[in-house]
């Protein structure tokens, strides 16, 4: 389970997030592309862009269901953005 009170400055503010458990596997930047980046230089990913979209949405939960080490949320709202 993801903790956004761990997840990477880099997310976008939102829903989903990626926190300091992530190991730069690159599957979530495959399954969700538009929505995930990968920060080379420091070796994980992060969100560059909550789901705009029913299809965007769909890919960045099989993203989530997907990670390995089950770093990336769904529940990082509570910070101004609206949750749907
Ligand atoms: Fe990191 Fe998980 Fe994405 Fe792999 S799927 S890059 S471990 S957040």
């Amino acid at each position: 389970m993801a903790d956004k009170t761990n997840k990477y400055d880099e997310n976008v503010p939102g829903k989903f997030y990626v926190d300091k458990e992530c190991i730069a596997c690159d599957a979530c930047v495959m399954s969700a592309p538009d929505n995930f980046g990968m920060d080379d230089d420091d070796g994980h990913a992060f969100v560059i862009k909550q789901p705009g979209s029913t299809e965007e949405e769909e890919q960045c939960l099989e993203a989530m269901e997907g990670c390995p080490v089950e770093a990336i949320g769904d529940d990082g709202s509570g910070n101004g953005e609206p949750t749907d």
